[in-house]
């Protein structure tokens, strides 16, 4: 395909589901971004492969594209029911009865059997369902050492930063700015809880999207003319109780579900 001469030539191949997948609000966002060279269409995990070829792009050295979301659900799932649950619960935090293996999950239960059915008291989101699956598989169980990291200082963490801070610290930080209750919901909703402020924030609270792989959300109150801030920390092992793909799934996992309930609540901090 020749060059697009405009954003609406890129939209009309987009799904128009406004999902925000891509890091951007809405499709017609996201078709702007890739017309000004910002975004690569390729973002957009909606496209069949035959649609980024007319925009000239190779996913892959195999010309293939990345599995999508349900295909890598998928074969966790399959993957579980490989291994042995009571030894993997015994690793991770969890607890085995019967053929069930059940953790917390932001405080809630989530529970997956061994031929790899998922059950829980809150809504089955792939963001979720994905890294809670990756945990039991793969996750060394280390304990927390309290030492705090940015996700740049993980493991395999430095290329994907800017990518983490735009999908992830940006959009929460636009939540902290306008929806002044969300510190409150992470500590009664999601279990979490209020610490000493961290790095001379003016917030620091924790959170547990897996028993041990700790968040920590600091944020800094405009002052003196400066913007706020917000930044996530991990435990340093958490590149070792999670592979960096899934702790990048579950900041912006995060993000997302903090701006619908902002929007909820008609905060809206998309802008
Ligand atoms: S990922 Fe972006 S471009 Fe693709 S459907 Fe979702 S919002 Fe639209």
């Amino acid at each position: 395909m020749s060059k697009p001469k405009n954003a609406f030539e890129i939209f009309r191949f987009l799904d128009k589901s406004n999902c925000g997948q891509c890091g951007e609000k809405t499709c017609l966002a996201f078709a702007g971004a890739v017309f000004l060279g910002q975004q690569r269409i390729r973002e957009c995990p909606k496209l069949s492969p035959e649609i980024l070829e007319r925009f000239g792009e190779e996913p892959d050295a195999t010309g293939s594209r990345e599995p999508s979301p349900e295909d890598r659900l998928e074969k966790l799932k399959s993957e579980i029911t490989l291994i042995d649950l009571a030894k993997a619960a015994e690793r991770v935090g969890a607890i085995c009865s019967g053929r069930k293996l059940t953790l917390k999950v932001l405080g809630k239960d989530f529970s997956v059997y061994e031929k790899g059915n998922l059950t829980t008291e809150i809504h089955i989101n792939p963001w979720v369902a994905a890294p809670f699956l990756s945990y039991i598989l793969y996750g060394q169980g280390l304990p927390a050492s309290g030492k705090w990291v940015p996700y740049r200082e993980l493991r395999g963490g430095r290329d994907g930063y800017p990518l983490f801070q735009k999908r992830c610290e940006e959009p929460m930080k636009k939540v902290a700015d306008v929806y002044t209750s969300l510190f409150d919901d992470i500590v009664h909703v999601f279990g979490g809880k209020q610490v000493d402020k961290q790095f001379e924030s003016d917030i620091s609270v924790v959170l547990h999207p897996l028993p041990k792989v700790p968040v920590m959300i600091c944020y800094w109150l405009p002052e003196d003319g400066m913007d706020s801030s917000l930044h996530i920390f991990f435990d340093e092992t958490a590149d070792r109780n999670l592979d960096i793909g899934s702790v990048f799934t579950l900041g912006t996992g995060l993000a997302q579900m903090f701006t619908k309930i902002s929007l909820r609540h008609g905060f809206d901090a998309r802008t």
